[in-house]
């Protein structure tokens, strides 16, 4: 099965104004608009320029998602954004970035509740998981990943979704440093293995899954060129539009060998 391949680029908490939010949308735009849907491509804005992004993206082919998104639909939930909110302007959430989990308590089972509330909702859930560097060192990756994907879809009974995941070692967020690709290789297949086993159907196969964690044009292709990995989530680098271009048009390329 030919999966699309995704380039997913999470911008944090930046920019800090609408205004470069919007440039920066256009910039990704210009730059996805060469490659005719070879790639998918999307960018995930902080909340509160979502609305800005997702207008000036209408109709095109790059897609807007949120960063994180609540399972309760309303109510008294002060500061947090559902995701029946998101679903009128993005056709992806973030669900479980290690920075959620990290600085703002995400649990395992908050993943979960996020990953059902989206795809009940109709938007794709890209799911993030990862192992922090002492669980590195210690050989405990497939461990410690393994039980994070079947708790992301715990609460989806065996129903398929729309739904891709996004492998990124703590250790590597951010950081310059990354697996080798032998080891994203492996971990990738585990996720399949291990999603499929609860999807179902033929999701083994279709699920999209992603390398993140210091992607940049200089090492995509050692990721991308992976028979497991189907795109990259970049944090840092695709405040670059630049940069983010040069990473589209590298997957572009590998889709037209
Ligand atoms: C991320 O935020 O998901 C990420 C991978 O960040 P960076 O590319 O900066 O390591």
């Amino acid at each position: 099965m030919t999966r699309q391949r995704l380039v997913a680029g999470n911008w944090k908490m930046n920019p800090t104004s609408e205004e470069a939010a919007v440039e920066l949308a256009r910039a990704v735009v210009a730059c996805a608009a060469d490659y005719g849907g070879r790639v998918q491509v999307a960018v995930f804005p902080p909340t509160v320029w979502l609305q800005a992004v997702a207008d000036e993206l209408k109709g095109g082919q790059v897609e807007v998602g949120a960063q994180d998104c609540y399972w309760e639909p309303s109510g008294a939930f002060t500061g947090a954004t559902s995701a029946a909110m998101v679903a009128g302007w993005c056709q992806w959430t973030l669900v479980g970035h290690s920075e959620r989990r990290t600085h703002f308590g995400m649990t395992d089972d908050d993943v979960a509740r996020s990953t059902a509330a989206a795809v009940e909702t109709g938007v794709r859930a890209l799911v993030c998981v990862g192992e922090h560097k002492d669980d590195y060192l210690a050989g405990k990756t497939n461990q410690v990943v393994g039980g994070q994907v079947r708790a992301a879809l715990s609460r989806l009974g065996a129903r398929s979704a729309e739904i891709a995941f996004a492998y990124e070692p703590v250790w590597a967020i951010g950081t310059g440093r990354t697996p080798v690709p032998e080891e994203v290789e492996d971990e990738l297949a585990l996720i399949r293995e291990e999603a499929g086993r609860i999807l179902g159907g033929d999701s083994t196969s279709s699920l999209r899954v992603l390398y993140g964690g210091s992607v940049t044009p200089d090492n995509i292709a050692s990721f991308t060129t992976l028979p497991t990995c189907d795109g990259a989530l970049v944090g840092s680098a695709s405040l670059s539009a630049q940069k983010f271009a040069a990473m589209v048009e590298i997957l572009a390329e590998e889709v037209a060998k």
